[in-house]
């Protein structure tokens, strides 16, 4: 090991452990470890409100493990680096890298600069299981379907690296910042996060991931689809921001014995790669439909409903339980998402970019990829979406997937006291049914905005005349 000062840039990559540039970095040189807010070259994709809070948390953590040492900076990284290479006489920067179009185009850019200057620039992949541009069918073309994705390239094909440990020892390079964390206005100031129940960084996503593989993990292929139920890892918020590697994650998954669950599990992270892939081989993913047919889709505007929605006043219980819990706790289970994405663009024929959006601001776990792709595979206009026809029923899937409305409940006690018959249908109940169960509708809980039946319908006469197109 040198005495020279290689940077290493923590991006999507706040952990010690599994974290290979971190670990040749601290190999090479004295480390000079730093975190750049880049509000310069995201545009659209400045972070949301619930991503600012996570990534405050999780930079406190990380700062701790690395002693106090990490530097906050905010701006262009590009000037940033060039100062710090000046002022410190660096001699290389390394970083994990990341997959949005915004940064690759900008990291690219970054590069040759510092190769302009004789600086070694050196990346690694810190956040996939396998890189996209490894992942092509025979004829060279990317994936556009998920099963022969997940069959033929990627894990199933070729195993992930196992995890590395912590660097052994890191010996820093001292240097300053004129900013601090506070500085960035990470936490706003209206306290909507104050309900926030989550424990970030690094060691509470290991404890987490223990947590799942050794209780919630045996039941996870039943499990998964019941909002109520423990089953589910939460690890999203971790691995976007790299608390966690894919690696770590599949490593672990892999200890216990093999099951049909274990496969599922692994199955859902081959979902993330998928998604991944998708943003690298088509970076207009966020914006633009995959099938261009969908550019003429008939979306409507209604302030009004979209509000509602957001809000989880749409008289139908479980896209309010939702919505309510992705605001009140930063996060929304998956059977619920796909319901309450259903029901934006199918039923209130709203423009998935508006869920995008919301999602994108709301969410802890709010990730370009899986947020773009899935959108897209609800709104049907994906690489391999939803069927057309399928417009889940918010209604049928309450009965079938809280049945004993526990989810429901916990997230609109307006309802709490009525009977399950009625829990996902209201409008349904008898008057001394509602009566008794203290709710009046229009005036404690909302009347639905559509009707079921009639905004179904006029969906699928919308998505048949989009599929005729060819
Ligand atoms: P688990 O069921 O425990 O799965 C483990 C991990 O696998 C997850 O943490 C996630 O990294 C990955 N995974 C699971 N399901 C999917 C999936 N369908 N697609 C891609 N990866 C998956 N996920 C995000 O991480 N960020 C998003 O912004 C996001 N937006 C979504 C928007 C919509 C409309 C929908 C329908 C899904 C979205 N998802 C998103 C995917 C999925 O809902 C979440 O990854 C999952 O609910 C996270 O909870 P978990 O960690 O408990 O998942």
């Amino acid at each position: 090991m040198s005495n020279e000062i290689v940077i290493h840039w923590f991006r999507q990559d706040l952990r010690l452990a599994d974290n290979l540039s971190l670990s040749e970095a601290a190999q090479q040189g004295l480390v000079l470890p730093i975190y750049i807010y880049d509000d310069v070259n995201s545009n659209d994709y400045d972070l949301g409100d619930a991503s600012k809070w996570w990534l405050y948390h999780s930079l406190i953590k990380l700062n701790e493990s690395l002693k106090n040492h990490l530097l906050i900076f905010k701006g262009d990284p590009k000037t940033i680096l060039l100062d710090l290479i000046e002022k410190y006489d660096v001699k290389a920067v390394h970083w994990n890298r990341c997959y949005e179009p915004w940064r690759i185009a900008r990291d690219e850019l970054i590069k040759k600069s510092l190769k302009e200057h004789n600086i070694t620039t050196k990346s690694f992949n810190g956040s996939l299981l396998c890189e996209p541009w490894n992942n092509l069918k025979a004829d060279g073309t990317p994936y556009k379907v998920f099963t022969p994705f997940y069959k033929n390239a990627c894990i199933k094909a070729t195993p992930p690296n196992p995890p590395l440990p912590k660097p052994f020892r890191i010996k820093y390079a001292s240097g300053d910042s004129k900013i601090t964390l506070d500085d960035l206005n990470f936490i706003s100031k209206n306290k909507w996060h104050e309900k926030l129940n989550w424990k970030v960084g690094e060691e509470n996503a290991h404890k987490r991931l223990l947590n799942f593989v050794e209780n919630g993990l045996t039941n996870y292929k039943k499990g998964r689809d019941f909002p109520s139920l423990d089953n589910v890892s939460k690890l999203s918020p971790h691995l976007h921001i790299g608390e966690l590697s894919p690696s770590q994650v599949w490593y672990a998954a892999k200890t216990v014995q093999e099951s049909d669950s274990q496969e599922h599990f692994l199955r859902e992270l081959g979902w993330r790669e998928f998604s991944y892939n998708l943003l690298y081989h088509f970076p207009s993913l966020p914006k633009s439909n995959l099938q261009a047919k969908f550019d003429t889709f008939p979306w409507l505007k209604n302030q009004k409903r979209l509000s509602a929605w957001q809000r989880g006043q749409t008289g139908y219980p479980l896209v309010d339980a939702g919505m309510r819990q992705l605001w009140q706790t930063g996060y929304m289970h998956n059977r619920v998402r796909m319901v309450v994405g259903s029901f934006l663009v199918k039923n209130l024929l709203i423009h998935w970019h508006e869920g995008e959006r919301w999602f994108w601001n709301t969410l802890l776990d709010a990730d370009l990829a899986n947020n773009s792709a899935s959108w897209q595979w609800i709104a049907g206009c994906g690489a391999d979406a939803a069927p057309y026809f399928r417009v889940f029923n918010p209604c049928i899937q309450g009965q079938k997937f809280d049945p004993e409305g526990e989810y429901t409940r916990k997230y609109v006690p307006e309802l709490a006291s009525l009977s399950s018959k009625y829990l996902f249908s209201p409008w349904e109940a008898p008057k001394d049914v509602l009566d008794e169960a203290g709710v009046v509708l229009g005036k404690s809980y909302p009347k639905p905005i559509v009707e079921m039946q009639q905004s179904r319908n006029r969906a699928l006469e919308a998505y048949k005349k989009i599929q005729s197109i060819s």
